[in-house]
């Protein structure tokens, strides 16, 4: 699922991409009989009420408030995108098959089974990026008048998309807990007093208590600051708290740097994988060797809440004092 990053990168894509493009037009096959009554695009009803408010309007701007994307449209209304498990937004040259009833890139796409037999094709795909097959999953598109389209791909359908108001979008931002990166080191600290008490791991991942984090950067970042991910958050000395912020920002800010993580199926605005997924030292490491200097332990899994977490059983051990496990 995107994270942090990964949002951010999206969002800087659309900045460079779509600001001031005027919208002609909205397309989407997303519909779905367990969205009748909902305020999505998935309600066909909310669809067409949908389409009438934003067809005319300019994009003025897009941001990102934890992992939701929103773009500021001329009329004072917002769209508001999460892009879930596995949604994310290209611009590009794209053509609708009447017959099919579906949106596809100009140029079609590779074949997934071919790229397997024929590494040939990952260098042509590092050409032609929105040909890449992980880019086809095209459920919802804005046409604009310079005749090119931003289209949201997203394999499993769980993204989400509407448009809110002034009020919509302070209500989103008010239930939210906060960036990272406003957070100085001692707000962090009385964050974690306050609403800290749990295992590191599922605090960090909670949404109400801090913004965009997931499933890999907290892996991540508790490696790197030598705490299992099992700790109860709330028993850390302040100094190492200090510490877990800022390797968190670090983290999310080299990740970002790189173009966020395709380990999964994200791909930036123009079809293309980020590159965190190289540097990573514990998610999806399970039974390697520790990459941490002088350590010899294995990486281990195990769920941790509804959370498959990863961490090295030596030097992520349990320390006197503050690192009381949580089962
Ligand atoms: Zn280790």
């Amino acid at each position: 699922m995107p994270e942090l990053p990964e949002v951010q990168t999206v969002v800087d894509g659309l900045n460079l991409k779509v600001k001031n493009r005027k919208i002609k037009d909205v397309w989407t096959d997303y519909f779905s009989d367990s969205y009748i009554g909902k305020d999505n695009i998935k309600n066909k009803k909310y669809f067409q009420k949908f389409k009438k408010e934003i067809i005319g309007q300019k994009i003025l701007k897009a941001e990102r408030r934890a992992k939701n994307i929103i773009i500021h449209l001329s009329g004072g209304k917002y769209i508001l995108i999460h892009l879930k498990m596995s949604g994310h937004l290209i611009y590009g040259d794209y053509i609708f098959d009447k017959k099919k009833n579906e949106w596809r890139s100009e140029k079609g796409y590779f074949d997934r089974e071919e790229i397997k037999k024929n590494p040939k094709i990952l260098e042509m795909i590092d050409r032609e990026p929105t040909r890449d097959p992980f880019n086809k999953f095209i459920h919802f598109v804005l046409v604009f008048e310079n005749g090119k389209q931003l289209v949201m791909s997203d394999l499993r359908k769980f993204g989400s998309v509407k448009l809110i108001d002034e009020r919509g979008l302070k209500e989103l931002k008010e239930k939210l807990g906060p960036e990272p990166f406003d957070l100085s080191p001692k707000e962090f600290v009385e964050l974690v007093r306050k609403k800290g008490k749990g295992r590191a791991k599922n605090i960090l991942m909670k949404p109400e208590f801090i913004a965009g984090i997931g499933n890999i950067y907290s892996d991540e970042i508790l490696w790197e600051v030598g705490v299992h991910p099992e700790s109860n958050l709330q028993n850390l000395p302040d100094e190492k708290l200090k510490e877990i912020l800022r390797v968190a920002k670090k983290i999310l800010k080299a990740s970002i740097d790189i173009g966020g993580d395709s380990m999964s199926d994200f791909r930036n605005i123009e079809g293309r994988k980020g590159k965190y997924q190289a540097k990573h030292n514990a998610y999806k490491l399970e039974g390697t060797l520790c990459k941490k200097k002088d350590c010899d332990g294995i990486l281990e899994k195990k769920m941790i809440g509804q959370r498959v977490g990863r961490w090295c059983p030596v030097h992520q051990k349990k320390i006197k004092n503050y690192d009381i496990i949580i089962k």
